[in-house]
């Protein structure tokens, strides 16, 4: 998509049912700027009737000065509440929309850095967004227009005046010039920073744990204090450069003052000017100032802005050109991998030369030691590979040119690392779908959840990543989950290693009575009884297939299987001699 077409949608997004409340937001700001700026006229007229002591003069001003204030209370009191409706609104659709746009990413696009950017973003970006942007468009136009209305008005007085105070505003106006480009610089650096060190948050947070029990606070704290004080650096750039354009405003303000007060009394001498007329110029110059102090830093910190909207729609937009995709629904026969080879890193080969075939309702389970390419290949089967050598094909279908979202109501992943969100343990399982009791029912009883239903109640709150649960019981949720898709095809790589023996048993050997349902599962427990009831066995090392066949086939082939059997229930074997012993002490 083109860039100027990404950064527009993403703004688009403020406007979106909100034009009426941005118009009447800046109406009504011009309204309250036009009742201050009008101050000035009632005050010459007030000292007017002093000078001339015209009593009918001074009542009538005493009015102006009722009208005023009637009208300011009421434009400023509208203007607050139209104001902060078109902020509310602008600001809930934009994150909605940056939030759905992330989700619209496929699983191959996101990754750990971009969700630094993303809550960066939620968190610091939003912020200067809502000031800058939303709030400074507003304030941008009315000080447009003070200014305009105001240098008019001081002409209308004393066009020698207005001479003077315009070649006095050139002097902030000349300082943004200069130092706005620095603050955008330093707008953008900001932001960068802030992803870091949010990224570094979450990262030592979410090792607390190890932390404490390694004793690495002190060297962790020296981590989080460098990142700490490159974010706070770049800040102080960005300060600095808004402290000089606001010193410079500040100075042209005094010299503004000073101007006015020498030119009139020198006119009032000549007697082309009254003190009238010269205190108006006084309480004009307030408005000619203003706008000159504040305009160029609202619209550079509005570029600055800009900056930021954009690149969160380069965030948020980006898509991998990724063509036209196949939608499947179904497998009819079979899974095949021919002469497949993938890496991660150019030198690092993960599967090599794989030849399979997976087939329709069968079921398969993996073996190998730790790295030799098991979560690799069902990582493979889930389309999380972009790249890969050789062919890979659900059907006739190459897994590259499958539609991941049809491939996902196809096959589901029970993984290693069991997510669980903040809600109870049926939305954990439903993933906030809807299913039928029976449904329910039947994935809560095959995935071993039975007793832990019964004890907590469906309705038990997970925590935070499932912190309330134990290991095993957050495996079992997370089985549960993939069950009940109903998927054709069901992986499950190492599901339930934190489970107990007679659990895992259990859950396995009923995954394997189910009908119809095509299983790869990655298992490390090697047991003669499960092993028999799956169709092959596939044996990986070092990323090639070592050996296939059924138990029997493999134990007798005395070869790499047979070896990992015998060292696996030898381990079992003294696992249950310890324990035994245990219980014998
Ligand atoms: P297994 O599941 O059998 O233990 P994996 O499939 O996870 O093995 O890993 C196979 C090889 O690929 C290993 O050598 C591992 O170090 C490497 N590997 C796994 N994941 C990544 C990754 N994200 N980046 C780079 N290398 C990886
Ligand atoms: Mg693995």
């Amino acid at each position: 998509m083109n860039k100027s077409i990404e950064f527009r949608n993403c703004k688009n997004t403020f406007m979106a049912k909100n034009k009426l409340n941005f118009a009447l937001t800046a109406l009504l700001q011009i309204l309250v700027t036009a009742v201050t700026i009008s101050l000035a006229y009632v005050l010459m007229v007030v000292v007017q009737s002093m000078e001339q002591k015209d009593t009918a003069m001074f009542f009538q001003s005493l009015i102006y000065i009722g009208i005023i204030m009637v009208s300011f209370l009421l434009f400023s009191t509208l203007l607050k509440t139209i104001k902060n409706n078109y902020i509310k609104k602008a600001l809930a659709q934009f994150k909605k929309y940056i939030f759905k746009k992330i989700l619209d990413k496929s699983v191959g696009e996101f990754s750990g850095e971009l969700s630094g950017k993303i809550i960066s973003l939620f968190s610091n970006d939003l912020n200067s967004i809502e000031l800058n942007y939303l709030s400074g468009t507003i304030m941008i136009i009315s000080y447009i227009f003070m200014f305009i209305v105001t240098i008019a008005a001081m002409a209308l007085i004393n066009v020698t005046i207005m001479l003077c105070v315009l070649g006095i505003c050139i002097i902030p106006v000349l300082a943004s010039l200069v130092f706005g480009k620095k603050l955008m610089k330093k707008e953008k650096e900001t932001s960068i920073e802030n992803e870091g060190f949010i990224e570094q948050i979450r990262d030592l947070l979410g090792g607390f744990y190890v932390i404490k029990s390694f004793k690495a606070e002190k060297e962790v704290i020296n981590l989080f204090g460098n990142q700490n004080f490159i974010l706070e650096e770049a800040k102080r750039g960005r300060r600095d450069a808004n402290d000089i354009m606001t010193m410079t405003a500040q100075l042209s303000s005094v010299l503004v003052l000073v101007v006015i007060l020498i030119l009139g009394i020198i006119f009032i001498f000549q007697e082309t000017m009254t003190i009238a007329t010269v205190i108006a110029c006084i309480q004009l110059s307030n408005h000619v100032v203003d706008p000159t102090k504040f305009l160029l830093p609202l619209i550079t910190n509005r570029r600055a802005a800009s900056v930021l909207i954009n690149k969160i729609a380069d965030v948020v937009e980006y898509h991998e050109d990724t063509g036209e995709k196949t939608k499947i629904s179904r497998i009819d026969n079979s899974i095949k991998l021919s002469e497949l080879t993938v890496k991660y890193e150019k030198d690092k080969v993960a599967l090599k030369n794989v030849n399979l075939e997976f087939k329709k309702g069968k079921s398969y389970a993996l073996v190998g030691g730790s790295g030799s390419g098991k979560s690799t290949l069902l990582k493979l089967l889930m389309g999380y590979f972009n790249d890969y050598q050789g062919t890979a094909k659900y059907d006739d279908n190459e897994i590259i040119d499958i539609d991941l979202d049809s491939l996902y109501d196809v096959v589901a992943v029970v993984q290693q690392n069991v997510f669980l969100f903040d809600k109870s343990i049926k939305d954990n399982i439903t993933m906030f779908k809807e299913f039928t009791e029976e449904e329910i029912d039947q994935a809560v009883l095959v995935s071993g959840l039975s007793s832990l239903i019964s004890e907590k109640g469906m309705e038990y709150t997970c925590g935070e990543n499932g912190c309330n649960l134990s290991g095993g019981e957050k495996q079992r949720v997370s089985i549960a989950r993939c069950l009940i898709k109903g998927t054709p095809v069901l992986l499950m790589d190492e599901a339930t290693a934190s489970l107990d023996n007679a659990t895992a048993f259990q859950v396995e050997n009923d995954i394997l009575d189910m009908d119809m349902l095509t299983r790869i599962i990655v298992t490390h427990r090697l047991q003669e009884q499960l092993l028999n009831k799956y169709d092959e066995i596939i044996v990986l090392k070092d990323g090639a297939l070592e050996e296939q066949g059924g138990f029997d086939n493999l134990m007798n082939a005395k070869g790499y299987f047979y070896s990992l059997y015998n060292v696996a229930n030898a381990n079992a074997n003294a696992n249950d001699n310890a324990h035994l012993a245990k219980e014998v002490k």
